[in-house]
Formats: structure tokens, sequence, C-alpha cells
């Protein structure tokens, strides 16, 4: 039996979909104006992992990850400027540049990391409309207010406000910063739209003037669309708890008056050499930053895979070192257990089986899980085993197969020439030139690859 832990309830609940088989599930997803850190993707790591639990468990899924790419201010508390525009600003790209760089590394990262793609990629930009229809109902609903900045949502209207972290409103009050706008009515109402002025790049027209959406609106707005006014999971980085996700629930149950997340997961944070990731202290690595060390992406999940999800993970280098060595002779061992001839008692594999599957079905025990693995490596070399693992790692996700195929049956390098001939369909296709662009689809395949589009880029891959 599934059971998750629900912010919510703060207790581990068992898990079922509310219809049927599928699982509808929301994750918040990054804000695209610079790469993604190692902070960033331990949350993806998670969400990946909440994923594989539910196919593991026979579900299928409808999943929605948001792209912010406008309305993601400096504070989240409202104040300051939008994240994207200081990047196009100190680029000197537009917002639309920033945003489509920083997306297609964010795939390519997921990709390297082995994360599934939700289902569904909604583009906060995509939604204007939706968000709009969405601060129109609120207001007529009487939840906001106008100010002469933008409309804000009245958090004295919805009682329940601060029911995900346990902080009242008074709380709240205390919690607040010294007040910057005095116009609003408590300090933690929180802008459903802001009024632009001239100078900012990134505005639509709506019924309050020109102007663009607040952040949590997005979020609510898109998992609305797409999954309905109650879903079943949402999940995101420990740090959306105290503001983004309250003031999600405020959005959403104002107008319905239904409980419209079943259960809320959250990812604890990660820390470098035992404190806060940030710019200033030059911490926050990428993965390509992980890669020119020398380390495989794969590495890094499989060092994220050694802490439960609700443990802070503290990132060293001594611990990513510790992570290669141990991943290294998991899949040398996995290499000898392929050739294997030994037989291993059918009662013994279903007892790690048996194993493997409880530790996961409570609330995701991946590092226990793991240990079923490196127990069951012991065992004398035999192909049942090296079977056996790669079952496991449709959790896992750390390609533990690739470790018994000969060199020339792993994944193939692409050639350059395909890869050339891909870079430029791709510019073609940027310029709308879609007859160069099929022309150069039918050279990569004379050649003997195909080109798949996938969000934020292209795959290549070996006919
Ligand atoms: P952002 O792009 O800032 O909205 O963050 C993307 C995701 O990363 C969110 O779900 C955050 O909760 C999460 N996140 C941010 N910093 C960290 C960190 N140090 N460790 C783990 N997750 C983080
Ligand atoms: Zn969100």
């Amino acid at each position: 039996m599934l059971r998750f832990y629900n912010t919510l309830s703060r207790k581990k609940e068992v898990f079922t979909p509310l219809e049927g088989d599928t699982v509808r599930m929301y994750s918040c997803g990054p804000t695209v104006y610079n790469y993604a850190h190692i902070g960033n993707l331990r949350t993806y790591i998670f969400m990946d992992l909440i994923r594989r639990t539910l196919r593991f468990e026979g579900y299928k899924i409808k999943g929605v990850m948001n792209i912010t790419d406008v309305g993601h201010l400096m504070a989240d508390s409202d104040d300051g400027e939008d994240k994207m525009a200081v990047a196009a600003r100190e680029q000197k790209l537009s917002p639309w540049e920033i945003a489509e760089k920083y997306t297609k590394v964010f795939f390519e990262d997921l990709k390297k990391l082995n994360i599934g793609t939700p289902e569904i990629i909604a583009k906060a930009t995509d939604h204007i409309p939706e968000m709009i229809n969405y601060v129109q109902a609120l207001e007529k609903a009487g939840f906001s207010y106008e100010t002469s900045d933008g409309i804000y949502y009245d958090i004295a209207k919805f009682p329940r406000y601060g029911c995900l972290s346990g902080a009242n409103l008074d709380d709240q009050l205390a919690g607040a910063r010294v007040e910057v706008n005095s116009e609003k009515h408590h300090p933690a109402d929180f802008a459903l739209w802001k009024k632009a002025d001239p100078r900012h790049i990134m505005q639509w027209d709506s019924p309050w003037g020109k102007g663009y959406p607040g952040w949590h609106i997005e979020c609510s707005a898109m998992s609305r669309k797409y999954l309905g006014e109650t879903f079943d999971i949402h999940s995101g980085g420990v740090d959306h708890i105290p503001i983004h996700h309250e003031n999600e629930i405020a959005q959403n149950e104002a107008l319905t008056g239904k409980q419209s997340v079943r259960f809320w997961m959250h990812g604890e944070f990660m820390l470098v050499n035992g404190g806060k990731m940030s710019k200033s202290l030059g911490n926050t690595y990428t993965i390509s930053d992980l890669e020119q060390r020398g380390y495989a992406p794969l590495d890094f999940r499989f060092f994220c895979l050694n802490t439960h999800y609700r443990k802070k993970l503290n990132f060293t280098f001594e611990g990513l070192d510790a992570a290669k060595i141990s991943r290294a002779r998991l899949n040398a061992q996995l290499a000898e257990h392929a050739a294997g001839t030994n037989k291993i008692p059918t009662e013994k594999l279903d007892s790690y089986r048996d194993r493997f599957k409880a530790a996961i079905e409570d609330d995701m025990n991946v590092p226990l899980a793991l240990g079923v693995l490196f127990t069951a490596i012991k065992e004398p070399k035999s192909k049942d085993i090296f079977e056996m693992a790669n079952e496991f790692d449709c959790i896992f996700g750390l390609d533990l197969n690739a470790a018994a195929l000969p060199k020339e049956d792993a994944a193939p390098e692409i050639p350059a020439e395909v890869k050339a001939l891909s870079d430029e369909r791709t510019a073609a296709k940027k310029a709308k030139n879609y007859a160069l662009a099929d022309e150069l689809r039918a050279k990569i395949n004379a050649l003997g690859y195909s080109v798949i589009d996938i969000p934020g880029g292209v795959e290549i891959k070996k006919n």
C-alpha cells in the first residue's frame, strides 16, 4: 500500500488517485532567468521519483509543470523587479530570449539526469487570458482590491490562510518585514496582477490597464485549466510552503470552497558545505559545472538518491566523489552479475523484491531501497540479480542496464555532421523556413538518424 507524507496533514497517508487509475499532478517548475542549480535539480529529481513511484504502482499520470517566464519578482513577497527583466538587462537580451535560452538548458539538464518530462509543460506567457479571467473571478467574488500598482489578494477574506505552513495571520504579521507597500491592507496580501510602467517590456492589456500577472496566479490558473478544481498531488521545494503554496491554496479555494490539492508534497533543501547556496558565495553549481569537473550527471542523481527527500542534503565534493566511486562499483558488480551463471532461488529474489517494494511504498524510502540492491549484489554472480536490478531501476533511473552492455552497444555517439545538420534545422525552423528544415531532416534521415522535437530542443536518435 503506497503511503506519501502529506504536508497538509503532517503525516503519512495512504495514496490512491481521486478518479480511476490516473494521477493528476502539478509540479512547480523553474523560473527561467538562469541555469538551474543543483538544489533546484534535487527538487526535480524528487518530482521524478514521485512519477516513477506512481508508475511502479501501476498508475497513469497526467502531470503538469509550469515554466515561469514572467511575474516572479526578486522577493517572493512581490517586491522588486521581475527576475526575467533583471536577467534580460544584465545579458542585453529580451526577456523572451532569456526564457528560450534557459528553458532549453533546463530540459537538457532533466534529460541528463533521467528526469522524465511531465506530460504537459505550461508556459506562463501562453496563459495570460486564463490568469486575467482568474483574477476577474476573484475580484467578482470579493477576494481582491486594487491599489495604485496592482490588484491584490485580500487574505483577511480567507480565514484558512496559513493552513499549509501552520502559521496564522498574526504570525504572518509579526514575521513580515518592514512594510514597503503601504497601500496593502495586510503585509501578506499578494499581487494577483501588477500594473506595468511603460518601460516594463513584458506587459499585456487587461481590465486594469497594461500589466503582467503575479507569480502565484500562474500556478493556480494553469493547474485548474489542466487538472481541474481538485487534483491529486502538488509538488515543490519546502521554500514554497509558507508563501507560494499558501497563496495558491488561497486563490484556488476562494472560488470553489473545495480542497484543491489532496496531497502536498515537498522536497527538502540542498545545502552546500552546510550552508545556503547563493550566487554571492559562488556555490550555486550547475550540472555543467559538475560535468566540467569530471562527474557524470548520474553521479549527482545517485548522490541525491542516497538521502531521503524529506531530509536536508548537504552537498560537498567529497560526498559526490564517494557517490561516483560507489556507483562505479555498483556498475562493475552488475556487469559481473550479467555474465554470471549461478541460479538464485525464486523465494530469495521475491524477498528482495518485497523489501524493495515496501521501502518505496513507505513514502519513497529510496535510500532503503538502494540498501536492498546493495545487499542483493553480494549474492553469487547471477543474471537473476542483474535482471532484478534492472527492474529496480524503474525507480532509481541510474541506467543500470548500461553496466553490462558492450561499449559499442552503449548509447552511440552522434556524429558531428548529424549534429551540425540538426543545429541548422533548428535555426531554419526558428527563421520559419520550414521547407529548408524538412530538407535538413531528410538529410539527417539519409545518414541513418532521426531528429525529434522535444520541449526546449531536439533529441537525435540512431535509426
Ligand atoms: P525557482 O526556479 O527559484 O522557482 O526554483 C525551482 C525549484 O527549486 C522550486 O521548487 C524550489 O523550491 C526549488 N529549490 C530552490 N532552491 C533549492 C535548494 N537549495 N534545494 C532544493 N530545492 C531548491
Ligand atoms: Zn508554483
